[in-house]
């Protein structure tokens, strides 16, 4: 059995050869209704695991088949952290991994197992689920395993994030009638502002659900962005804008300043005159572009978004 696929052209992550710890079924933890995977009951071991030297064996040769490979994501047809030898997984790939980048996507439900911390601090970009910080629409959106509360995850976020020195990502996926309410992103920005992640991706629905739920629109995440005050932002954004804004100079100042912009808001929302506006302000140094974990984003010359 092959435990990598790919590479796919991943428009966040660049060129990324995929690991599959769970090939024969899903092995997850939580039921989320937006999965793209069949609903199945959360189970909290992995089925039927592969061997660690047998999935190196099968990176090894991928990236020797295609060098061009930017990122090694660890996933799963579940949760990877579910892995029981994940920490040896983490030290072979370091060793063999070169100048790829080794990234994570977890539902974050373990970060509050030290172990698990120490592992995931040895990556080079963990990306976090935390679509509400509620119990009560934590339970209706990722339907966990009985005994997991959002308040450890949140805990364990906050403590790997005081000495993670690397690309800590966080994702929020939104439902309409679920988790798309002002008080529950007002409650999600209290927590993120002291996570502080270097990104956090706001989307929604792009594939097939495995329960009966629907997307929000573009709009929608706009307006759910703007109760993140400073943070920085990633709009996955699945259709086109009716139209683009002309925004003069200070106004992108102001803009930016309530909270940093990814080029993926500045091809959804800008004009070919704020575009213009923003290259004056990038000359004139009162803008910066940075690129994190793979996007890039731009800021007032007053925040470094990096750690
Ligand atoms: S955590 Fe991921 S794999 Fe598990 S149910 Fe949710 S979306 Fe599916």
């Amino acid at each position: 059995m092959n435990y990598t696929f790919g590479p796919i052209n991943s428009r966040r992550f660049g060129l990324s050869l995929g690991i599959d710890l769970s090939p024969d079924a899903k092995s997850c933890n939580f039921d989320c209704l937006y999965c793209e995977l069949e609903a199945a009951k959360p189970i909290d071991k992995i089925t039927n695991p592969p061997k660690v030297e047998d999935i190196i064996k099968d990176v090894k040769a991928a990236l020797l088949k295609e060098p061009n490979i930017e990122v090694i994501t660890i996933t799963s047809n579940g949760e990877p952290t579910l892995y029981e030898d994940i920490d040896a997984l983490v030290d072979a790939l370091n060793l063999i991994k070169g100048d790829k980048k080794l990234l994570i996507l977890s539902n974050a439900s373990m970060i509050s197992d030290e172990n698990i911390q120490a592992t995931l601090k040895k990556i080079d970009i963990v990306k976090l689920s935390l679509d509400c910080a509620t119990q009560k629409c934590f339970q209706k959106i990722d339907r966990p395993i009985k005994g997991i509360l959002v308040s450890d995850i949140i805990e364990g976020i906050k403590t790997f994030s005081q000495d993670f020195r690397h690309d800590l990502i966080i994702e929020i996926l939104v439902v309409k009638g679920v988790n798309d309410k002002d008080e529950e992103m007002d409650v999600l920005n209290l927590v993120l502002q002291d996570i502080n992640p270097c990104r956090i991706d706001l989307g929604t629905i792009d594939r097939p659900p495995a329960f009966d739920v629907q997307p929000v629109s573009s709009e929608t995440l706009k307006n759910l962005s703007s109760h993140f005050h400073g943070l920085p932002i990633s709009i996955i954004h699945k259709d086109q804008p009716k139209t683009r804004i002309d925004l003069s100079e200070d106004e992108i100042l102001h803009t930016i300043k309530r909270r940093p912009q990814s080029q993926s808001d500045i091809d959804y929302l800008f004009s070919e005159i704020s575009k213009q506006n923003l290259e004056k302000l990038l000359d004139q140094k009162k803008v910066v572009k940075q690129k994190i974990a793979g996007v890039v984003f731009y800021s007032d010359t007053s925040r470094i978004l990096s750690k």
